[in-house]
């Protein structure tokens, strides 16, 4: 076998057509009705609503705008809730679970009318989304999953039996699976910079690479501080999700981020990505640490992403990971190039769902767990609607109580390798059970 060779470039592949770069500076204004901290999908939606109910809304980022997780995911529109419903119902309550999962399809939807009626050009496809079971249990409870799916929410969604994987995915790596079409691809770099745009043109004045370094109560109101020198704002809504940095140490405490890396194969003959993605779907898997994958916008790669258990610099095994995993599922890939392998962080916490909550004065919009490009824009616009104190599509499930602090927990995350090293067997444990080599 030919050695694997690491990829070209460790910047996203999205970055191509969609380079992420700093604004032209803009004065600080002194006072603001409203400061949003990160300019990623949250910040920019909730700057959205905010500017357009006519408040003035100063938005800053430490980095460029989107260079945090909103210009590097999967372009998934998957809206996933990590928990089941027993969990949910267990946690939560029988009422608010209910909620959360009707308030899946209501966030979707909301983010399909916004590309829509703001013309946000981002090569949004709705193509659907192959789910892979691994084992014949495993495939059932997939199958009740999109009866219950289809039943009780009205959402298309239907098993797909081993016989016939073939028609929607070329490869015989899964025991059947589940497709949901619902859910469909987008291009992330570019859905950002339209958001942004859209944003900028309804009077939002983002600062890029200005980081807020501290936020205090004073008179009546908030002194925000910054790189570039103090803000005085009526209310502050914080969108740092998993890049969330010691100026909010208090939520800092509640998020731990995860890397995630996405690999990118060089372009692939015509006829070889009709074979391995004949209906060019949205794809996943059913394992703690499975893949997630899909064909890049054109349908001329394939963009493959999973858990990368380091937490310094740029080691190449995640990188070779992924690519082994890649080969798994598509053995004709054994000798392909990959153009880019690049990572990202996802902010996990100990609720597993999204959230929406206030203390001090200050309110967050934050914690979406890998699946912000559903949850981001609506949670982010639902936040600037607590905010302006309007009924606008409230009240949200997702704004209640923040999530609890992580025990011994101040940014540094030490406990994630024994974490993925518990996901890791139980994932093996779960194959062997389902008669599958781990
Ligand atoms: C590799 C990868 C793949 C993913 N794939 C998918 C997918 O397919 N589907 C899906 O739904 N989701 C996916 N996600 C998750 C999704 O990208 C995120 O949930 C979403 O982008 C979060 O948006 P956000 O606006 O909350 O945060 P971000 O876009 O991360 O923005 C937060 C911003 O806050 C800024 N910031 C932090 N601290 C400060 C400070 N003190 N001052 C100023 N600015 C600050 C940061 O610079 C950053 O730009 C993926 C994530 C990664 C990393």
């Amino acid at each position: 076998m030919q050695e694997p060779r690491p990829a070209e470039k460790a910047t996203p592949y999205w970055w191509e057509a969609a380079p992420v770069k700093p604004l032209a500076s803009a004065p600080l204004d002194a006072k603001t009705d409203v400061v949003v901290v990160g300019a990623g999908y949250a910040g920019l939606s909730a700057a959205l609503a905010l500017a357009r109910a006519g408040r003035s809304v100063s938005v800053f980022d430490r980095q460029n705008p989107g260079e945090g997780a909103s210009s590097r995911n999967g372009g998934i529109t998957s809206g996933n809730i990590r928990l089941d419903h027993p969990t949910l119902v267990r946690k939560f309550g029988a009422e608010r679970a209910m909620a959360i999962e009707a308030e899946g399809k209501v966030a979707r939807e909301f983010l399909y009318a916004l590309l829509a009626e703001e013309g946000i050009d981002c090569d949004f496809q709705p193509v659907g989304r192959f789910y892979g079971a691994f084992g014949q249990g495993n495939y059932e409870q997939l199958a009740r999953s999109a009866e219950k799916l289809s039943k009780s929410l009205g959402i298309e969604s239907f098993a797909v039996p081993k016989a016939e994987q073939r028609d929607y995915l070329g490869t015989d790596f899964y025991d059947g699976g589940s497709v949901r079409m619902d859910i469909g691809g987008l291009h992330p770099a570019k859905f950002h910079a339209e958001l942004l745009r859209v944003a900028l043109a309804a009077g939002v004045t983002v600062h890029s690479r200005t980081g807020v370094t501290a936020i205090e109560p004073e008179a009546g109101a908030l002194r925000v501080s910054t790189a570039r020198g103090e803000v005085s704002a009526r209310q502050v809504l914080v969108c740092t999700d998993a890049y969330t940095d010691g100026a909010t140490p208090w939520l800092r405490r509640r998020l731990v981020p995860v890397r995630s890396r996405i690999i990118a194969t060089e372009e692939l003959p015509a006829e070889t990505m009709a074979r391995l993605m004949p209906r060019r779907m949205m794809c996943g898997e059913s394992r703690h640490l499975g893949f997630y994958y899909r064909p890049s916008p054109d349908g001329k790669r394939i963009l493959l992403g999973g858990r990368d258990g380091s937490t310094k610099g740029d080691p190449a095994e995640p990188t070779l990971h992924l690519r082994r995993g890649l080969v798994r599922i598509f053995p004709e890939l054994e000798n392909v190039r990959l153009t880019h392998s690049w990572f990202g962080n996802v902010a996990m916490h100990r609720d597993m769902i999204p959230r929406i909550f206030s203390r001090r004065g200050v309110t967050y919009a934050t914690g979406f767990c890998g699946s912000g490009v559903v949850w981001a824009p609506w949670i982010g616009t639902q936040a600037a609607h607590k905010l302006i104190g309007d009924d606008a599509g409230r009240p949200s499930a997702f704004d209640f109580r923040p999530p609890a602090a992580i025990p011994l927990y101040r940014g540094k995350p030490w406990f994630m390798p024994a974490f993925m090293a518990l996901y890791r067997l139980q994932d093996k444990l779960a194959m062997r059970r389902a008669g599958r080599d781990g």
